[in-house]
């Protein structure tokens, strides 16, 4: 990783309960989030460092209750780890730039790609570019 900033550093920076998913791995309710319903077009940023993740164009309506897209901004905006976590075998999608946890990617996603990249509302921020 780029940047490796303290643990003090995010929690001034971060709410709580972004605190608790950007950097401990925590997971919003699903229906919950500022994002899973939304449909304004734009750039979803890293919560943490800015860096751009997803486009509004990749996004769509999976159902799950978080905000999904088919496909990150580039392919090298995200990195991806095993998570073995609650008894899953999952992979799960960091910020590339500041690890920040994102949430999941699962191989049933609509087409180009076939994939779903399914995401915290609280990692990421929604801009216009
Ligand atoms: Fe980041």
């Amino acid at each position: 990783m780029a940047e490796a900033k303290s643990e003090d550093y995010w929690r001034d920076k971060l709410t709580p309960q972004e605190y608790a998913i950007c950097r401990g791995k925590g997971t919003e309710p699903a229906f919950s989030g500022k994002y899973w319903d939304c449909k304004e077009q734009g750039v979803y940023h890293c919560k943490c460092c800015g860096q751009a993740l997803f486009l509004s164009t990749s996004k769509y309506d999976s159902g799950s209750g978080w905000p999904s897209f088919f496909q990150p901004a580039e392919a090298d905006a995200v990195q991806e780890a095993r998570d073995i976590s609650h008894g899953m075998i999952r992979t799960e999608v960091m910020c590339e730039r500041c690890g920040a946890h994102l949430g999941h990617v699962f191989e049933d996603g609509p087409q180009p790609t076939g994939l779903r990249y399914c995401i915290n509302s609280a990692s990421i921020d929604l801009q216009d570019n």
